[in-house]
């Protein structure tokens, strides 16, 4: 047995307190990296060597996969033995679980299939032109975000009350049918995984009870961000009995905009009687600076429980502003910094670079490989949701389960196959008449003898052909039914045939798809529970898409959304793109409470910093085909001026309506996109883009002998020739 004195001497006092609290009900709120993580780690751990609690009654609650696999390592380290049988994992993941053990009590098929945030954008597509509606008045984004927020509070379509509104009631019908189309098929999205298991614990008494009876200690991570549903889940299982701890920063709500909301967090004790909540305050993160900076940033918010982070280590380094002229520059500086830090004996998964949107990352993978700097992108477009990889796994999906229409729909004529939308159009009326699945339709359609010859032919080929992956191939080996879908689909040929430097890149993918079949190890808890190699693939894609490593064996620096940095620590932290309308958003300038969680994001982003952050931002970037000059970010001119180092411009002076304001552009007139230049040192070239304006005008130019370069306009003296 290991001795409780040696887990507890790596807590200080307030932790300690929560790790051995004897309360039914806790909650640990506090700022960030005050070790609210570590404490539920060392909890789990307490709970296991002291309170003699069995790993199978542990259920813990982590932000990501990533983060349940390390909780669970760490675990084991502390008591040095694996506690094998917790369940540790995110809320899907859980919810996953659930639902393939007791698939039948949950009304679901046994190999149901996950529809991910475009497969369901795309069914919902196919319900709006099913039900006759037009797309532009009802757009499915906007179906879409309706159908999760209701299904994230628990709402089904028959619960919802129209109040004779007719807009309200087509809404309702939509969702509906979708539910009906899901339901037919196995088809399982992200929201309806936790409504579903809710309602699958929640309908089924002997099951809720022996849950609650299984897991006697329940602990949450990043509490701030539970939804309604999620909430209510915690909440069935932890029953009368059980223990509960939750951990979580009223500051780092995030995810409001996917229905997390932090009253759940701060009615915690309302709900639980009796909670005891602890407080720390000892940051073990940040240096000094970078978490007063985070303090002065927060506390522009009103509504805030509020809580001051202190720490022991030093001042540290000052915050490094850059302003870049573009945000060619910004990457270019961000890329060279890194390098230079890796010069410097630095290991690059000791860098990170955050942003706070997707689109973002391109300019700055180029940048890293013009230096040759390893890196991975979590998020993003991933490797999963790239083309020619949702094709493959499309096909795949239909093998794994002939009622995945979205599969279906995927590539019933990709590669082309002479099934055009005439004879598609008739596949799907005949799935509406009947209600059926569009696998079972062709059979009829082909039954019956409703098809032309050719569509007929065609058709028989292609349910032919799935039928025969399925049964010729062994579900436990994926590598072989890949690389045969792959082959005999015509997906290998339909991508060589695109313009070289494309099909080489879809090629490689695919290789890289056949590489990940070929490593794949099943889980030992997914074998536990019956399911093939294949379904546990394709949960496993769909649960960790953005969460996979690019390439395991070297130092990787990071790159993410803010969104996805939650909960992690870098020593050397980029923040690129602080400028009005890219961070904080466009969509959340105006409303106050919006604005509001951006800066909470800016908060979280500032307290992933260890060591040094940098903070950059561009006085121009081109957005949507246009280049714009861009005014700083407020979230920088909120940090204390004395904390930072300014490399470059100077935002506590710069003009608030952006750079540019009254910057006379004349001198550059003639430096357009195609005119051709010289230039003393790298000769003739072709212009290729322009952004900025005034002094701050860049030039990209195509050079005959040396490439691309970009040269700030004022000193470059081109001339036009
Ligand atoms: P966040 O709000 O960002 O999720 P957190 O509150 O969960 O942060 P942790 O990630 O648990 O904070 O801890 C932050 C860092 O401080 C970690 O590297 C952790 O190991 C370290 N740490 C926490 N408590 C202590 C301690 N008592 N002694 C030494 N290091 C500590
Ligand atoms: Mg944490």
């Amino acid at each position: 047995m290991l001795s409780t004195h040696k887990l507890l001497i790596n807590l200080n006092e307030a932790q300690t307190a929560a790790v051995t609290t004897d309360a039914q009900h806790s909650l640990v709120l506090a700022g960030a990296g005050s070790g609210k993580t570590r404490v539920l780690v060392y909890r789990i751990a307490w709970l296991l060597a002291a309170e003699g609690i069995s790993p199978y009654a542990i259920l813990a609650v982590t932000f990501t996969n990533k983060a349940a696999a390390e909780m669970r390592n760490r675990v084991a380290e502390l008591l040095e033995t694996p506690a094998r049988g917790m369940w540790i994992g995110t809320f899907h993941s859980i919810a996953l679980r659930l639902l393939t053990m007791h698939h039948k009590e949950a009304g679901l098929p046994k190999n149901f299939q996950i529809l991910d945030s475009e497969d369901q954008y795309r069914l919902i597509r196919r319900v709006i032109s099913d039900l006759e509606l037009d797309e532009k008045q009802w757009q499915p984004r906007m179906v879409q975000s309706f159908i999760n927020g209701k299904k994230n509070e628990g709402i089904r379509a028959n619960e919802i009350d129209d109040f004779g509104d007719d807009n309200s009631s087509t809404l309702i019908n939509i969702y509906q049918h979708y539910d009906d189309h899901c339901n037919r098929g196995g088809l399982v999205d992200f929201a309806e995984m936790l409504l579903c298991t809710h309602q699958l614990l929640l309908n089924n008494p002997p099951l809720l009870e022996h849950y609650q009876g299984r897991f006697g200690a329940i602990l949450v991570d990043e509490f701030q961000d539970t939804n309604d549903i999620q909430s209510a889940f915690i909440r069935l299982l932890a029953g009368t009995k059980n223990k509960i701890m939750v951990v979580g920063d009223d500051d780092q709500s995030i995810y409001a905009w996917r229905g997390a909301k932090i009253d759940h967090i701060i009615g915690f004790k309302d709900l639980f009687p009796n909670t005891i909540q602890y407080k720390l305050e000892q940051n073990y993160r940040s240096s000094n600076n970078i978490l007063h900076a985070a303090n002065a940033v927060i506390k522009n918010n009103a509504k805030r429980l509020g809580k001051e982070l202190w720490s022991q280590q030093g001042d540290g380094e000052l915050i490094q502003y850059y302003g870049a002229y573009s945000e060619y520059d910004e990457a270019a500086f961000v890329a060279e910094e890194i390098d230079n830090l890796i010069d410097s004996g630095i290991d690059g998964d000791q860098i990170a670079i955050l942003y706070r949107s997707n689109m973002q990352s391109r300019l700055l993978e180029e940048n890293l490989l013009k230096h040759n700097i390893a890196y991975k992108v979590y998020g993003g477009l991933r490797f999963f949701e790239r083309m020619e990889i949702k094709d493959v796994l499309a096909y795949v999906r239909l093998i794994n389960n002939r009622h995945d229409d979205v599969g279906f729909e995927r590539v019933i004529n990709t590669p082309t196959r002479g099934l055009g939308n005439k004879t598609v159009n008739q596949i799907r009326n005949c799935a509406l008449i009947n209600q059926v699945s569009l696998f079972s339709a062709c059979q009829i359609l082909l039954k019956n003898n409703s098809l032309t010859a050719r569509a007929a032919g065609s058709l028989a080929g292609f349910i032919n052909m799935i039928d025969e992956f399925d049964n010729n191939h062994d579900k436990e080996q994926l590598n072989p039914l890949f690389d045969d879908v792959i082959e005999r689909t015509g997906l290998r040929d339909h991508y060589q045939k695109e313009p070289p430097e494309k099909a080489l890149t879809r090629l490689e993918n695919l290789d890289e798809l056949l590489n990940a079949a070929e490593t794949f190890v099943k889980p030992q808890e997914d074998d536990q529970i019956g399911m093939t190699a294949l379904s546990s693939f394709l949960a496993q894609v769909s649960l960790e898409a953005g969460e996979r490593a690019s390439d395991k064996d070297v130092p990787c620096v990071q790159l993410m959304t803010l969104h996805s940095a939650k909960g992690l620590e870098f020593p050397y932290v980029f923040l690129v793109g602080l400028e009005q309308g890219l961070f904080p958003h466009q969509n959340s300038m105006e409303d106050p409470e919006k604005l509001q969680e951006e800066r909470r994001l800016c908060y979280v982003g500032i307290t992933r910093a260890e060591q040094k952050l940098f903070m950059t931002y561009a006085t121009s970037r081109r957005i949507r085909g246009r280049t714009q000059g861009c005014a700083p970010s407020k979230f920088l001119r909120e940090v204390p001026e004395k904390l930072v180092n300014q490399i470059q411009g100077n935002v506590f002076t710069a003009p608030r309506g952006g750079m540019f304001a009254n910057q006379d552009n004349s001198a550059f007139a003639q430096h357009q996109p195609g005119v051709l230049v010289s230039h003393k040192i790298f000769g003739e070239g072709t212009i290729i883009e322009l952004s900025g304006q005034g002094d701050y005008t860049q030039i990209m130019v195509e050079f005959q002998d040396h490439g691309t370069k970009i040269l700030a306009a004022k000193f470059a003296k081109l001339e036009v020739i």
